[in-house]
């Protein structure tokens, strides 16, 4: 059986095979289920004996995915990501683990991609909700005045006491290009730890995935393609890993005949006008996530070289021109293991929570 992935048309199949001299015991049996969660649906699968032994450990996974975003909505003006916007030019602010997290891989990531990914973007990436709400562009000053909040290099993070401060009154923080990647890696996390290592958690273009199902090297990744109403025409097998995927497929908007995506551009405040679509492999969601949305900032070339230096990931981005449709692969990209299109259903039934 296949899964639609909601506007992303990323479709995901594990198939299960019997394999030759298969053991005696039984094989576990495919369970999946399906909960909204910041912003998205969540799809979780799973191999395990019985039903009943599935919903507890969705439950758990589920719990942990509406933890985080508990912790990092910007939606919700009681995050505690919200709340420590509110102590912008403030003293340092005692945060939880995972917000700690959190921040320090996208300090990192804002590091290594010099500049093009950046938590701080916030306010820039309000102007161009109102920008696609009003279907017109936000003025230069409304711009200049947003940048001037904007730069990760004015989060100052201390682990030893574990306290984050912002140093500019009105800096705001936005984890909507880390957080999917991060929860949908944390509840594989949780579930491994709770004894169900053959899982996949993925919330829209955010994938996580542990051990592959039985018989089978990994689980079957279709890379979406530009257009969002297509279906991917390149899969692969990952195992223990997590793919994002960022692009201007669904969410822009169109002034001028120009196309603005929903991803800005930190350094400019402009939103990125490239289409593209990125795909990125990586040993950990949050590092998929951020780095995908820092490649699509930084457009192929330079995009590539940030992934050809960073240990153990691997992306692939279709960039649409004039002439057609070009596509580039770091090295590693190369290396993933490619699968046939997958056509045959799946055995087990699906089930879905309320
Ligand atoms: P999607 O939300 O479509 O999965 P991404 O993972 O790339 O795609 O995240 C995009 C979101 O990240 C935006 O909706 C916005 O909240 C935030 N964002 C936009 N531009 C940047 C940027 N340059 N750096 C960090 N976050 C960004
Ligand atoms: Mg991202």
């Amino acid at each position: 059986m296949s899964i639609k992935f909601a506007g992303r048309c990323l479709i995901v199949l594990a198939l299960g095979c019997p394999g030759l001299g298969a053991e005696p015991a039984p094989k576990p049996s495919r369970f999946e289920f399906a909960e909204p969660h910041m912003g998205s649906e969540f799809k979780l699968v799973l191999y395990t004996n019985d039903e009943a032994t599935a919903r507890r450990a969705s439950r758990k996974a589920f719990d942990r995915i509406a933890e985080l975003d508990n912790i990092l909505s910007d939606y919700n003006n009681d995050s505690e990501l919200m709340r420590l916007c509110e102590k912008a030019g403030g003293a340092p602010v005692p945060v939880s683990p995972d917000l700690f997290d959190v921040l320090s891989r996208s300090v990192s990531m804002y590091e290594q991609s010099e500049g093009a990914f950046d938590i701080t973007v916030a306010p820039v990436v309000r102007l161009w909700r109102r920008a696609r709400r009003e279907i017109k562009l936000p003025t230069p000053d409304r711009i200049a005045q947003a940048r001037a909040l904007v730069g990760s290099d004015q989060l100052k993070l201390d682990p030893a006491s574990r306290t984050v401060q912002l140093r500019k009154k009105g800096m705001r923080l936005d984890a909507g290009g880390i957080g999917k990647g991060y929860a949908a890696f944390a509840a594989i996390e949780t579930l491994k730890k709770e004894g169900y290592p053959i899982a996949l958690v993925a919330g829209s273009g955010d994938i996580a995935v542990g051990d592959p199902p039985p018989g089978r090297a990994g689980w079957t990744i279709g890379v979406a393609p530009l257009d969002a109403s297509s279906p991917p025409k390149r899969h692969f097998l990952l195992a223990n890993g997590a793919v994002s995927t960022s692009g201007d497929a669904e969410k822009f908007v169109e002034i001028d005949g120009k196309r603005y995506s929903h991803i800005v551009d930190p350094r400019t405040g402009i939103g990125v006008i490239d289409r593209c679509s990125v795909t990125v492999v990586a040993p950990d969601g949050g590092l998929a996530d951020s780095l995908d949305t820092a490649v699509y900032v930084l457009g192929p070339e330079r995009g590539l070289r940030l992934v050809e230096s960073i240990p153990n990931t691997a992306a692939m981005i279709v960039r649409r021109t004039p002439l057609g449709d070009q596509t580039f692969e770091s090295s590693r990209w190369k290396q993933l293991t490619p699968a046939p299109s997958p056509a045959t259903p799946i055995e087990t039934p699906t089930i879905r929570t309320p």
